[in-house]
């Protein structure tokens, strides 16, 4: 798909704020009209485990932390019977989350096809395990996983070699391995992290565009307790915003998630977030006895649970999708 934007235009729109910024905010929602009408995907997610082998300077989940913090990994049964609270609150998007270790693909690998019988086949399943070996990928994709998030957080090759440890080219082949088995892929960007230049976000925009990726996330940078970025600021919660809405613009079809961490930076950040174009709305459904140790930004996190999405959902006046997505956008 062509690039309907050059950069030096994207730098403009991510800095406009005031009049402005509600106008780009009001396009983002005419473009998500159009395709989408007042429908979002609503997702349920479980987090399996927070035991990660990747060292990112700006989560409290990093290998380094390892050893002080009070880890956990779901069994298939525990992660079973919150797939099943999913089912019976009417989402029919399963999603699994977890750091980055190679146990995670034996026990999704169970889960699968027990999530195929559960929901009789009319269920997504997303995914969001990391870097895995093409077999792995591949085995997911037979057993019946549809979707699967891998986020390029930063397009700035040396910034992401700095905070993430491992070069951009090999975080991006597997999300080519992943687009070329058929995955609808989504990737995504953090807004805030140091040494970051505004070029470079407008870059994470033309990157996702130039490898066909389904799914664009922003989410401002909330800086975590134990870890090297522990001292930093957060993100701007308006560039990212307009970061939202110019994905929205730049392409319509895109799942686009209010994410959690907009709620974490400024109150009322889910709701703004929808306001600037997004489509997506996750709840929390891992139990209790795991929540608090999925150090995602801190144990302080913002825990979106049912009745909070159903609350914002009636203040924009939007509704759930009946049906699945990508089955949507195939008929149009
Ligand atoms: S951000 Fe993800 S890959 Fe990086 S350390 Fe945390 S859990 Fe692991």
């Amino acid at each position: 798909m062509n690039n309907p934007f050059r950069p030096a235009e994207i730098v403009e729109m991510l800095k406009l704020r005031g009049e402005a910024q509600q106008q780009l905010f009001a396009e983002a929602r005419c473009k998500r009209a159009e395709v989408w009408g007042d429908r979002i995907v609503l997702r349920g997610v479980v987090e399996i485990t927070n035991l990660c082998k990747v060292n990112c300077e700006y989560c409290p989940m990093r290998r380094d932390n390892t050893k002080s913090n009070d880890t956990y990994l779901m069994t298939v049964p525990q992660i079973m019977e919150a797939v099943e609270a999913i089912k019976e609150a009417g989402i029919k998007v399963v999603f699994f989350q977890a750091g980055e270790i190679p146990q995670t693909t034996k026990i999704v690998t169970a889960l699968i096809p027990q999530i195929r019988e559960l929901f009789d086949n009319d269920v997504e399943i997303l995914l969001n395990l990391g870097n895995k070996p093409h077999q792995d990928y591949a085995l997911f994709k037979a057993l019946g996983a549809n979707t699967y998030i891998i986020k390029h957080e930063t397009s700035d090759p040396d910034l992401h070699l700095k905070i993430r440890h491992e070069t951009l080219d090999e975080r991006l082949s597997y999300m080519r391995d992943l687009l070329e088995l058929g995955f609808k892929v989504g990737t995504g960007t953090i807004i805030g992290l140091p040494g970051q230049t505004i070029e470079s976000i407008a870059q994470d925009l033309l990157l996702g565009q130039t490898l066909g990726v389904h799914m664009m996330s922003a989410s401002a940078f909330v800086p975590a307790p134990n870890t090297p970025m522990d001292h930093l600021p957060n993100g701007s919660l308006e560039t990212t915003l307009n970061y939202i809405a110019i994905s929205r613009i730049m392409n319509p079809e895109w799942l686009i998630p209010s994410v959690s961490a907009l709620e974490k930076v400024s109150k009322d950040g889910q709701l703004m977030g929808l306001e600037a174009g997004a489509n997506v709305m996750t709840v929390n459904f891992t139990p209790d006895y795991s929540l608090q140790k999925y150090l995602i930004y801190g144990k302080d996190r913002y825990i979106v649970k049912r009745n909070h999405v159903e609350t914002l959902l009636g203040q924009v006046g939007l509704r759930t999708f009946p049906e699945h997505w990508y089955d949507y956008l195939a008929a149009r």
